[in-house]
Formats: structure tokens, sequence, C-alpha cells
């Protein structure tokens, strides 16, 4: 009996609530007219243009920039020759002498150098050891256009279809049909510094330069391995147009 009263009594209250409202409600609506009717459509109006919004898959993801500093390495033009081309070059059974170590692992700057000549000219090359299973020659665009080389944009071994030229050495000549490429830029990355940063070889990031000439460059191959140690490696023409030099810090920015 008692739980049937409270029942009653809370209805009762419940009831005396709403009818309290509903006279609010109906007070308002005569007191402002009909702002209360438009309030409520303008409400609605927004709220469905946000599920709208929210709703739609291009919209519900989350951009999340990502940034580390890495020091530059600046590459002048310079030749990599495999074993057949050093022996007709520089004789046969010939190595390189190592004139300086640089920065990728194992890898040096030659005393010996080689001539690239074109119809158009000719360019003095150095040779970066030690000797690889293809030759690559490495301009920058500007060189490749003093040549008169219509030299294409690759990545490091991609010479298929790429420029050719006549390469002279001090023991003899060599007639190479292509090789020749304006290397893409890149960044080398030891495993390490690519796991801590969630990078992958051949993840492509961008490069944000600092100082007078600051730029943001597009399109950089991470090349990432055992083989690789920090740098990011851009030509002359590259470096001239940020005026940036080896050894400057640049950043590395990519979305995760
Ligand atoms: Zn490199």
């Amino acid at each position: 009996m008692n739980r049937v009263m409270c029942l009653s009594f809370l209805l009762l209250c419940f009831g005396v609530i709403f009818m309290y409202l509903i006279s609010k409600l109906q007070k308002c609506f005569i007191k402002y007219n009909a702002m209360p009717c438009y309030l409520v459509v303008l409400i609605a109006t927004k709220y469905k243009l946000w599920y709208n919004w929210k709703s739609n898959p291009k919209n519900n993801y989350e951009v999340k920039y990502m940034q580390f500093p890495l020091v530059l390495g600046v590459s002048a033009r310079h030749a990599h020759i495999c074993r057949e081309h050093m022996d007709i070059l520089f004789g046969a059974g010939s190595e390189l002498h190592v004139k300086k170590t640089i920065g990728q692992p194992g890898q040096f700057a030659s005393e010996e150098q080689i001539t690239l000549v074109t119809p158009k000219g000719e360019m003095k090359l150095r040779i970066i050891g030690p000797l690889r299973p293809e030759t690559q020659i490495e301009l920058a665009l500007t060189d490749a256009r003093k040549l008169g080389l219509n030299a294409p944009i690759r990545h490091s071994g991609k010479l298929a279809g790429s420029a050719g030229g006549k390469l002279i050495g001090p023991c003899g000549e060599v007639e190479i049909s292509e090789g020749i490429i304006v290397a893409a830029r890149h960044i080398h990355l030891y495993p390490e510094t690519a796991a801590k940063y969630g990078l992958k070889d051949g993840d492509i990031v961008d490069i944000v330069t600092q100082g007078e000439r600051s730029l943001t460059l597009h399109n950089v191959l991470v090349r990432a391995g055992e083989a690789h140690a920090d740098e990011v490696h851009i030509d002359t023409d590259e470096a001239n147009a940020c005026n940036l030099d080896s050894d400057m810090m640049v950043d590395v920015v990519f979305n995760k």
C-alpha cells in the first residue's frame, strides 16, 4: 500500500513539474512570438551540418606532423665506377685510393678522377669508392645543361634510358650509352633512427630548410638500413637554391 502511495505521489510530482514547464514554454512562445521555434530550427540545422561533416570519412582523420633535425650532405658531381671500366680507365687490376672518407659507411672520395666528355664540353669528376656493380655518373642539372645532356632525375641505380657520354681516364676511354643521371634528393637513416620515427625504406618525406632562402623540398626518398648513416643528400643546385652547405642542419617533416 505504501509503495502504491509513493508511486502515485511521484507521478503527481512529475505531472505538476511537466505542466509547469509546458505553461512556461507557452508563455515563452507568447512573449517572444516565434523566437523559440527559430532557435530550435537553428540548433537543428547546425547539428545536421556538423553531423554531415563528421560522418564524411574525408574529414574523420587525425593529421599528425612529425619533425626531426638531420645533418646535410651536399653532393657535388661525381662518378661511381664498375670494375670493368676501372680496368679500362686506370689499367688492369688498378684500385681506388682513399682521399677522404664521406658520410656513408665504407664510402670515400678517391684520389682518382676521370673526365666526362660530350659534344658540348667536358667536366672533371671525382670517383666515389668503393667500386660498384654499375658505372653511374651523378651531375647537377646545371652541369648536365653545360654538357648538353638530357640527364633524368633518378634514384641511385635506376639507370635504364639515362644519358650517355664518353669517360676518359689516364689509361683509356670508354663510351657509356647510359648511366648519367641527376640524383634525386634523399635521406639516409640508421635502422634505429628510422624505427624511432616510424619511417621505413622507401617512404617519402619533406625537407624544410632554415635561413634567408628557406625552402621546403618535397618528394624526398627515405633510404634506411644497415648500409646507411643519418644524413640528408641534396645536390649543389638544390643547396645553392637554399643557400646551404654540408654539415648544416635541416628538418625532416612528414605526417603519420
Ligand atoms: Zn646519398
